[in-house]
This record gives C-alpha cells, structure tokens and sequence, in this order.
C-alpha cells in the first residue's frame, strides 16, 4: 500500500493551491460585497483558468479536457475548497452526463465547455421535486419531431453564467422515462423568473426557471429516453468527491485561521490554546480533518484503480455526508476559537460557516446519503464500508 502522493498529485495541489491564494481569493471580499462575482470581473477569471492550465478538469483528452485522474482532480479541488463565497466554481466541471453525448453534442457542448467558451447548468429539482426525484413535473412530449418541454426548475446554479442547461424531464410524463436534454438558454419559451438570494453568497446564482413549451429536436436529447437517472449517477459520484474535496479545503482553512489564532490571543495573561477547552477543540478538529482527507483520498484512489462502479456509489455517499458533516463541526469550532472576531464578515471563517452548511443539502442531503448507505448495508453487508 503506498500512501504517498506522486510527485504529479503534489504539483497539482501546489498549482491548486496557487491559484486559489493569487486568483480566488483576492476576489472573495468583491463577491461579498456585491453578493454575486460582477459580470466586468467574469472573463478575467475564466481566462485565468485557461492560463493555468485548469480548463476541463475532470474531462478525458479525448474530449478536449486535462485527462486528469481522480486523485489528481481531488488535491486540486481540495485547495480551490479553500476559498469562501463559491470561487471554487470559478473553475468549471462540465457536466459528467456529456460524456455520453453523441459526435455532435460532444462537439458543440463539450468540447466548448471544456475549453470554457460554453458552461452549462443542471436543472432537475423543482418545486415538488427534491430528494424525491421521481416526483418530476416538468415533462417532455412528442409533437411532430419535436419534444415539447413544459416545467418549472429550481435552484439551477450557475444559470447566469451559463448558456445551456441540461434540463431532466419524464417522457410523456412517465417516471420511468426520466430524460435529458439540452436546452439553449437563448431558446424561445425558456424563462427566468427569478434568482433568490441565499444564505451563502455565490459567484454566480441559483436561478428558477419556467420552460413553457420549449421545443427541441431529437439531437438535443442527451442518452436515451429513460436514461436520466443512470447518466447523472456518475455525475453524482463525482460532485460528491468534489463536495467533499471543498469541504476538506473549506475546514483546513478555518482550522488554520483558528489554530494561529490560538497561539496569538492573550486573554487571562496566556494564550488562549493553554486553555484545554481550546485545545481540545483544536484537537478534535483536527482529527476530524485527518479522518476525511484520509477518506477522500481512499476512495479517489479507489476510483482510478477501478473499483467497481456500485461500490464506488456505495462509498461516495459515506465520504460526502462525512465530509460536509466533519466542515459544519470544525467550522463551528474554529468560529468560537475567534470569538467575537469570527463573527464578523470580513473573516473568512464566518463566510465558511456560512458556506458548508449547503453540503448538507445539495447533491442529496445527509439524511438521504443515510438512506443510501442503509440500503447498501441490506444489500451488501456492513464489508462495504468496514472491508479493506
Ligand atoms: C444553493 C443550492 C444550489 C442547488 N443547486 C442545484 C442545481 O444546480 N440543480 C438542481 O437540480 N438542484 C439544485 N439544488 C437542489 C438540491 O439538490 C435540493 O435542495 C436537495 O436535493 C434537497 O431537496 P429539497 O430542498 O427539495 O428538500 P426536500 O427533499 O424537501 O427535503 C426536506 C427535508 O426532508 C428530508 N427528507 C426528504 N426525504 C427523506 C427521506 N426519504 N428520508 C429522510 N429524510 C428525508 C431531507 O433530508 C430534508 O431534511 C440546489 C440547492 C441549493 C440549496
């Protein structure tokens, strides 16, 4: 068993991390004070990206991206988690489920994505819908040789700086036909209602949208019909990893922050760490930090060697839901440490209390990789997570 990184996976965390402290991170207080990145300071960033050598992170060469492993993906995401208000995202991951497109989707939504001249959002939660997925509205239904979609999405992230969305809906209304398409965001019938604020800030948004009657060929449909939910679930693999690379930064950083805080703050004639109250807290957030990146990085390497792909599942959902669960507890932590001071917005550790609390939600909440973990427990017996 080799426990080292590569000399490879070391440079790509230093290149990471580099480019979080000289590109991300001067623009945190710019998103905070204008609650989204400015649209002036957009393209800067985007060619940035592409100027170190980040664009098309988690895609193959073949498609036009870095052709890098998961690992190699995992230590760099880890130091973009670092940053506060969503900068992370700065670097995009075009959507999984594009991998499977035909020639011509590659060619006109991958391959630009990749290259960062396309950047497309995912729109499968809704009203009604939520962790229940098979409660989908929205639908798509044959008119000619068109799919006419008609529907209301929520939460589309990174709608106002996309322009395409992949869009889930039932053929016919029937969910066992769940389906994606693309949808152009220029298309007629597509609107934005509205992009609420959030509790975090973002560099982009979160937008509702309604499609009333959006009609797109059947070069649009990406897979099969009813192959929606079997084209998202790597999808879902990999934004779990990435949830919990984020949040494995977000919580080095805060315990950063707090551990030097520690040794500077007198109060009582000694620095507060030799309170063992303090200590204690440093203490328990770093072994929390120890056991995900152990985690993370476990399951990452698993992943390249090639473990089998429901395992993989099995697995993803454990590391997400402990990692977004570790970063609420050592952010928790490492705010008191400041006391006072890591109430104030100016300080990154506030913004990331802020920030992880969405882990626990998005890409399936904690309460729903329970779910799946329990299942994986009945069906394949406690080894899945105990075995090595
Ligand atoms: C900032 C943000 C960005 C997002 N971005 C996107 C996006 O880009 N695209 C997209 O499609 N969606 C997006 N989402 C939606 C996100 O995936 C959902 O919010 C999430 O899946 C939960 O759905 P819900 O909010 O409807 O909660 P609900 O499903 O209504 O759940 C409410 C509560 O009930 C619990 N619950 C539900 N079912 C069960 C169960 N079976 N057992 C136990 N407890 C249960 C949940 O865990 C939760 O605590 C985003 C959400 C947020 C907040």
């Amino acid at each position: 068993m080799n426990l080292d990184l590569s000399p490879r996976e070391r440079e790509l965390a230093k290149l990471g991390r580099e480019f979080c402290d000289k590109v991300l991170l001067p623009l945190e207080m710019v998103v905070e004070e204008h609650g989204e990145l400015p649209h002036d300071r957009r393209e800067g960033v985007r060619q940035a990206v592409r100027d170190w050598g980040l664009a098309g992170i988690n895609h193959s060469k073949a498609d036009g991206g870095l052709g890098l492993t998961m690992l190699e993906q995992t230590v760099i995401e880890e130091q973009l988690g670092r940053t506060t208000n969503g900068l992370w995202t700065c670097v995009w991951r075009p959507p999984v489920s594009l991998r499977f497109g035909s020639p011509e989707q590659k060619r006109d939504y991958l391959l630009p994505s990749n290259q960062g001249r396309r950047r497309g959002a995912f729109a499968i939660t809704e009203p009604g819908s939520g962790s229940d997925n098979r409660a989908v509205e929205t639908r798509a239904d044959r008119r000619g040789d068109k799919w006419v979609l008609n529907g209301e999405k929520w939460f589309v992230t990174s709608y106002n700086t996309s322009d395409f969305v992949i869009v889930h809906a039932h053929v016919d209304g029937d969910p066992d036909k769940p389906t994606l398409f693309l949808v152009d965001s220029s298309a007629p019938k597509l609107r934005h209602l509205r992009s609420p604020k959030f509790m975090h800030n973002y560099a982009f948004d979160h937008a509702e949208l309604r499609l009333e009657g959006v009609e797109v060929g059947d070069e649009r449909m990406l897979g099969r019909i009813g192959q929606g939910f079997e084209l998202t679930k790597d999808w879902f693999v990999e934004t779990r990893l990435q949830i919990a690379s984020h949040t494995l930064g977000a919580a080095t950083r805060a315990a950063e922050i707090a551990n030097a805080h520690a040794g500077s703050r007198v109060q009582f004639g000694k620095p507060i760490r030799d309170f063992q109250a303090v200590e204690f807290m440093l203490a328990d957030m770093a072994v929390d930090i120890y056991a995900a990146k152990s985690m993370l990085y476990r399951l990452a390497a698993e992943m390249d060697r090639g473990l089998d792909r429901k395992i993989i599942h099995a697995r993803a959902s454990a590391l997400k839901l402990f990692c977004s669960e570790m970063a609420g507890r050592v952010v928790d932590k490492a705010l008191q440490i400041l006391g006072g001071r890591g109430y104030m917005r100016e300080n990154p550790v506030e913004r990331l209390y802020r920030d992880v609390r969405v882990d626990r939600i998005w890409e399936g909440t904690s309460e729903i990789q329970r779910v799946v973990i329990g299942g994986q427990l009945r069906k394949r017996g406690l080894d899945v997570y105990t075995g090595w």
